[in-house]
């Protein structure tokens, strides 16, 4: 059974709370800030509850990021990783890491391309970061199903164990490509405004 990560970015702990109080573990959050503002009170209170930043991390707020969350699911570039590095050898946390994979080859979009991919693991792997998975946004506009296909390949070639994938329009076929996170929004706190 996949994971569920109820993205709960924009909405406000009073939204999120009876999600929490259902017993539901695991949120994504797409900013640092914000989810430093929102969560760290709820989270020193149940230490149970895992927190997933979903965008994109700017070096420096790594230090804000490794104090807050318990995975990262955009790890795209060196610069990064070696802060991520950096400051994990100064403290003792250990972040839980998906790369972000460009598995549609956009432009504007983040992510290592398919053919790095291997060479920025092995990079990852010597700075002795906790690398579980890979993670894609398939482009807006395309079935996602095939690109889907291609992280299982690429999981498998190198050789990991998770799957970061499936929003809320594409969720069932990212399980029938053995995603093991969910990461879900709208489907589960409605629209955003
Ligand atoms: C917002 C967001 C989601 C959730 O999107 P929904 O379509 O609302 O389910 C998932 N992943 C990332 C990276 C996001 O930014």
């Amino acid at each position: 059974m996949p994971e569920i990560i109820a993205v709960s970015k924009t909405f406000e702990m009073n939204d999120i709370s009876p999600l929490i109080e259902y017993g539901h573990k695991h949120f994504g959050e797409n900013k640092v800030q914000e989810a430093v503002e929102k969560w760290s009170e709820t989270k020193n209170l149940d230490k149970d509850l895992k927190l997933h930043l979903l965008g994109k991390l700017q070096t420096n707020k790594v230090k804000f990021a490794l104090k807050i969350f318990d995975y990262i699911h955009s790890l795209d570039n060196e610069k990064l990783a070696q802060k991520i590095s950096k400051f994990q050898s100064e403290n003792s946390f250990n972040v839980k890491i998906f790369i972000q994979v460009n598995i549609g080859n956009e432009d504007q979009k983040s992510g290592i391309n398919e053919k790095n991919l291997l060479e920025f693991y092995k990079y990852c792997k010597d700075l002795n970061l906790n690398i579980i998975g890979l993670m894609c946004i398939p482009p807006f506009d395309k079935i996602s199903s095939s690109y889907f296909k291609k992280m299982q390949i690429l999981r498998d070639k190198v050789n990991l164990n998770h799957l970061s994938m499936g929003m809320s329009s594409d969720f069932l076929s990212a399980i029938e490509h053995q995603s093991t996170f969910l990461r879900i929004g709208s489907e589960i706190f409605g629209k955003r405004g």
